[in-house]
């Protein structure tokens, strides 16, 4: 296999679309069943199914249409081999791959492999966050692009940022405007974002975008508490309702689906898996990947920057493969695009709701282990997150760390007095996402013939 590309979001699928011009024979895998990654995600069935939600979801889901009819055409003319619902779990830096899907699972060497695995949400771990009813914004925005549906009853946003603005704006085009919205203390501060506001003037169409959000926001009937501390979400079985503190006292509203919000974070378990060299980014609060031997990372992966430069940097990820230079406009282009991310970093910084969280607060969700819990093993084991993983097997889960990793990181530098980047994440092992007995066996019964 000369180019395996990991992931059919806008990076995966330009740089896939560019390397067949450059004369390769890519293979996309994509654990979805359909090409579009999370902003596009299932725009193939809006498109043939529901063509009402196009104009809910806005211009910039629809603008994905012509890379995917591009990579549909690649596809069906055999340029491109694409397998969906197929899942990358193993990966070294030489380009040894193990993925499983619906054709089985297939092991190799590619010669490059480009990890364009895209970004998740940052945990958010607050008391009450397992129960039903609660999830993320993007996970929420993922279940209506797909054609699902959102529980009955007022729904609240905890969190602030572009993606909270964005989906309660399609919610009200949907007819189910969010009933509050609970910034945490230290969620936003467009304000006080200093030179860094100049950034928001490199990519001024989607600053005026943003603006016209707060400002449908304000104009709507949600209403909106800042600067909050304390929340707790309750229910008997399911959520139903939030406490938390603010400068006017304690609040108790009613909820029957709360969606939190912390900003989105690179998918790191990918890179993680083939141990390619990490580095903390505190304005961030978590780790980039450098791409290193056979493995190339492009579009959110690499770090967040959204859509226009996944496409940028999969398309230069291709030539890069094939030896050539990046194009100068994409170069410029790209510029710009980090200039705005460094204000929106300023803008609504990570809050890390794991720092100084309450003892009953859930933190691996996989193995439920709690935050007191983990405090009492890092004065026991240490502050290494190897030790209290080999303690309390946080992050052995099926989830290997995407929702725990961070949040151990947080907890335990802020109750040590230590740097996240200091205290670090844990290892990881292959599988990296959850395979079967059997695959495992067929593997080694084909090794065995
Ligand atoms: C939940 C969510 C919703 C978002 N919604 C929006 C939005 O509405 N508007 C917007 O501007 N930005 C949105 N973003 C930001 C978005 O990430 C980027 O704008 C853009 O989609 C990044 O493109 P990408 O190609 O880098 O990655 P993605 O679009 O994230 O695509 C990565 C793909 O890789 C797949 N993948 C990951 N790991 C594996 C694996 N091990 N094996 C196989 N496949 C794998 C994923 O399933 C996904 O399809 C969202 C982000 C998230 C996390």
């Amino acid at each position: 296999m000369d180019y395996l590309i990991v992931g059919a979001g806008p990076a995966g699928l330009s740089a896939a679309l560019e390397s067949v011009q450059r004369g390769f024979r890519p293979v996309v895998i994509d654990n979805r069943p359909e090409p579009g990654g999370n902003i596009y995600a299932w725009l193939g069935s809006t498109c043939r199914n529901r063509r009402r939600h196009l104009g809910i979801f806005g211009p910039d889901y629809a603008k994905g249409t012509a890379l995917l009819e591009a990579f549909d055409k690649a596809v069906s003319k055999g340029a491109i081999t694409y397998h969906p619902l197929t899942r990358l779990w193993q990966l070294d830096r030489s380009g040894q791959f193990a993925f499983t899907g619906p054709q089985g699972t297939r092991t190799g060497q590619a010669t490059r492999v480009l990890l364009a695995t895209g970004a998740q949400e940052r945990p958010m771990p607050v008391p009450g966050w397992t129960l039903p009813g609660v999830m993320g914004v993007g996970a929420a925005q993922i279940l209506l692009k797909s054609g699902g549906a959102l529980p009955d009853g007022p729904v609240v946003i905890v969190g602030a940022g572009p993606l909270p603005l964005l989906l309660a704006e399609q919610l009200r085009r949907l007819g189910r405007p969010v009933a509050g919205f609970i910034e945490p203390r230290g969620a936003s501060n467009l304000l006080g974002s200093g030179s860094a506001l100049l950034g928001a003037a490199k990519a001024p169409a989607t600053a005026l975008k943003g603006m016209m959000l707060l400002a449908r926001r304000s104009a709507g009937k949600s209403r909106i508490w800042r600067r909050a501390t304390e929340i707790r979400i309750y229910g008997d079985g399911r959520v139903q309702g939030l406490r938390f503190a603010t400068g006017n006292g304690q609040q108790d509203i009613q909820a029957t689906c709360v969606l939190l919000h912390d900003g989105i974070i690179p998918n790191l378990n990918p890179m993680r898996a083939a141990s390619l060299p990490m580095s903390y980014v505190a304005e961030q609060a978590t780790w980039h990947c450098r791409p290193q031997r056979a493995i190339q990372i492009a579009g959110d992966a690499s770090g967040i920057l959204g859509a226009d430069a996944a496409i940028i940097t999969g398309r230069m990820a291709a030539a890069e493969a094939a030896g050539a230079a990046a194009d100068s406009a994409d170069l410029r282009k790209l510029k710009r695009l980090r200039s705005f991310r460094r204000f929106l970093d300023a803008a609504y910084p990570p809050v890390r709701t794991a720092r100084g969280t309450a003892a009953d607060t859930v933190i691996c969700r996989c193995e439920m282990i709690r935050a007191e819990t983990l405090r009492t093993a890092a004065r026991s084991a240490g502050t290494d997150p190897n030790a209290l993983k080999r303690a309390l097997r946080v992050g052995m889960g099926p989830c290997q760390g995407r929702l725990c990793a961070h949040s151990i990181a947080d907890l335990i530098a802020a109750d040590s007095g230590s740097a996240p980047g200091e205290i670090g994440i844990q290892s990881i092992r292959p599988p990296i996402l959850p395979v079967s007995f059997a695959t495992l066996a067929e593997i080694e019964l084909r090794r065995n013939l």
